[in-house]
């Protein structure tokens, strides 16, 4: 199909049919502030931050769900648009715990951009008191969730039933109660929870957080570091979290559209890295001898064990060692183990763990 030509904040842009004003607007550079939407998931309309303006169309018009339209005018800062951002803003504000200065989602929070942004009032409107503090993340050791900073915009639960497909979230509650939850109030340990922590990544405030990150390092003091799980040899793409002066990762998190997880982990590679800086983990090869370990050179352990695998094979024959590789290691380093267990073992005796 023919791309269609439009205007928007005074720019001619082209785009394929069936795009929303608001994606089209995101591929040409033109920031539409949204707090609902997200690009994995279906449109929400719900915040009303995304309205604009459509020339010759009365009122103002969702830029996420409003499909582009060949010849149509958009703006997305007029007077009025901008007035309309300040009131929700400050509605959401006054709903609001606000706290950033103690908040772990500090200069990561979509909430606080565009407060700043749009120099929202926090004391426009009387402020109000949020629901409950007993949640659905009580005894969770993943994910911990404060209604008093959630602004309802349905990103996690959506991004539960779209994309993990776990559907374990809901909301519950009425008018200012209104809070996420699960089926029944359940605890998350007793849903079809997954804990992969998608739900996390989507939430654009510090409503969730992982529990063991809450006061480890504010997100704008994380220095990200890119780096590949390690868990399987999928290759996800995840960044460290980093505080820097203690030399620790606070959290995992991932972004949407690396390949080849496009933003999804599992549950051991978003929360199970502890591992790291356990004082109990293996640094350097270790050599038994007369029944005790001792700390010994890569050279010397990789020495060893040639030569002893050598002289059982010599004395045994092939059948009498065997090599077992790991599925958490590349195609390529299983595809060196086998060459090294045929070629240097002459043995066909080659496995890995994940053979069933
Ligand atoms: S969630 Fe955002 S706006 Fe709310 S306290 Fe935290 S940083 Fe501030
Ligand atoms: S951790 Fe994953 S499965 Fe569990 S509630 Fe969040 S998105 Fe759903
Ligand atoms: S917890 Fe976060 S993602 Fe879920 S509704 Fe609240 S603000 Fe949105």
């Amino acid at each position: 199909m023919s791309e269609i030509h439009l205007t928007i904040d005074e720019r001619e842009v082209t785009a394929e049919p069936g795009r929303t004003i608001l994606q089209v607007a995101a591929a040409n550079g033109i920031d539409i502030p949204h707090l609902c939407h997200d690009p994995r998931l279906s449109p929400t309309g719900a915040c009303r931050l995304c309205l604009v303006e459509i020339e010759g169309q009365a009122g103002m018009h969702t830029a996420c769900t409003r499909l582009a339209e060949p010849g149509m005018i958009v703006r997305t800062e007029t007077e009025a648009v901008l007035r309309s951002r300040r009131s929700s803003l400050s509605l959401l504000l006054s709903e609001h715990n606000v706290a950033c200065t103690t908040c772990d989602a500090d200069g990561a929070c979509l909430l606080q951009d565009y407060a700043y942004r749009y120099q929202a009032a926090e004391d426009r409107f009387p402020k109000l008191a949020g629901p409950s503090t007993e949640t659905y993340t009580v005894g969770n050791q993943g994910i911990v969730y404060d209604p008093s900073k959630c602004v309802r915009c349905q990103r996690c639960v959506k991004i539960c039933a779209e994309v993990e497909m776990a559907e374990a979230l809901t909301f519950k509650g009425r008018a200012l109660d209104i809070e996420v939850s699960t089926a029944f109030d359940l605890p998350l340990n007793d849903t079809t929870c997954e804990l992969c922590g998608l739900c996390v990544s989507a939430c654009p405030t510090g409503a969730l957080w992982e529990r063991a990150a809450k006061g480890q390092g504010r997100a704008k003091d994380l220095q990200v570091v890119r780096t590949t799980c390690t868990y399987c040899g999928v290759g996800c793409q995840m960044d460290a979290n980093v505080d820097r002066r203690a030399n620790r990762i606070v959290r995992v998190t991932a972004v949407p559209g690396t390949v080849p997880n496009d933003g999804n982990l599992c549950v051991k590679g978003r929360f199970g890295f502890s591992f790291v800086h356990s004082p109990e983990r293996l640094r350097t090869p270790l050599i038994k001898e007369n029944g005790a370990f001792r700390e010994a050179s890569w050279e010397e352990a990789l020495a060893l064990v040639g030569r002893r695998l050598a002289e059982i094979r010599d004395r045994e024959g092939p059948e009498g060692i065997a090599f077992l590789s790991s599925s958490r290691c590349t195609n390529e380093e299983n595809y060196l183990m086998q060459k090294l267990a045929r070629a240097a073992g002459r043995t066909n005796n080659i496995d890995q763990c994940a053979t069933t």
